[in-house]
């Protein structure tokens, strides 16, 4: 089996559906960008922390996916961002919801991590917060685009804010060379227009993020509330923990399976300490990539 060290996704959804159609060789170089800058940590001996943070961080800046900069925007024209991020060595865990004026989503949820005793830190105080960690902050203007405020203003109109018309959550699992597994996740969140104060299971740890090196580093991305209410990442843990299942298997069982049963899709990136991985999706296209020891990358879009 084909081993790697660091996979990304930057969201699933259907084939049709912005920014995959128009921009899928720019998303692509822009995938190829957060695995290298990831590589480059690992292969310099950091962590797999380290190098989840740095390849999320590389998306959030790009206004290409739904995650920091170019995210949708909540009914309240401001973007509310979701992270969470999960160390597989001792089972800590970070995560922010509905924030609005880091720069970086996903460092709020490391600094909750290593600099709190919280895990999940949420709006007001969370944007307090990381003024208080000296994060880069910016006006919740720095996250719009025309494209985003486009897309509020059209779905505003015929007032609708059910339909999947955006992917591009963005997520990382990374395996560093001293056998330690870590995952991050960062969103805007599954819609446009979505409930000012809806938080989605990108920052829930055990939903959207989970890592423990006994199994392995999750990233998942699709329909939230479905995520959370089956606990999707820590059930595929669970499966491997429990069942012995291979990371595949147990990826399928919850993504090709128990999502759709609820009426929900999307999903996951896997890797455990072994290097061995999975990429797992019920909807036309995930955003995905991933690299091995050796610098070899590869990204796909489509099934
Ligand atoms: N899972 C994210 C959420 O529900 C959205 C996505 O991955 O597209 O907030």
């Amino acid at each position: 089996m084909q081993e790697a060290v660091l996979l990304v996704h930057g969201g699933a959804g259907k084939a049709s559906s912005y920014p995959h159609k128009a921009r899928e060789g720019e998303c692509k170089e822009a995938l190829k960008l957060a695995l290298q800058t990831g590589y480059n940590i690992l292969r310099n001996g950091g962590t797999s922390l380290d190098a989840v943070e740095a390849a999320i961080k590389t998306m959030e800046d790009l206004p290409l996916f739904n995650a920091g900069k170019g995210a949708v925007l909540a009914n309240s024209g401001i973007c509310e961002l979701d992270a969470s991020i999960m160390d597989g060595k001792n089972k800590r865990a970070g995560a922010v919801a509905g924030i609005t004026i880091a720069k970086n989503p996903i460092m709020v949820a490391r600094a909750v991590m290593e600099k709190s005793d919280c895990v999940l830190m949420a709006s007001h105080g969370a944007d307090v917060f990381a003024q208080e960690q000296k994060l880069e902050i910016v006006t919740p203007s720095y996250f719009h685009t025309k494209e985003n405020l486009e897309k509020l203003k059209q779905v505003q109109a015929v007032d609708e804010n059910i339909e999947p018309s955006k992917s591009g959550t963005v997520g990382a699992v990374a395996l560093d060379q001293e056998g330690n597994l870590a995952a991050g996740t960062s969103t805007g969140g599954r819609v446009a227009n979505k409930y000012s104060g809806r938080i989605g299971d990108s920052a829930i740890i055990g939903a959207g993020t989970f890592a423990d090196n006994k199994t392995c580093a999750v990233s998942t991305t699709g329909y939230g509330e479905i995520f959370i209410r089956n606990v999707a990442a820590y059930d595929i843990a669970a499966l491997i923990e429990y069942k012995g299942l291979s990371v595949q298997k147990a990826a399928d069982i919850v993504i090709k399976s128990k999502i759709p049963l609820l009426g929900g899709y999307g999903g996951v990136i896997i890797i455990d300490r072994h290097g061995h991985y999975a990429m797992s999706f019920n909807t036309e296209t995930m955003l995905r990539g991933y690299i091995t020891a050796d610098g070899v990358s590869k990204i796909d879009i489509h099934q």
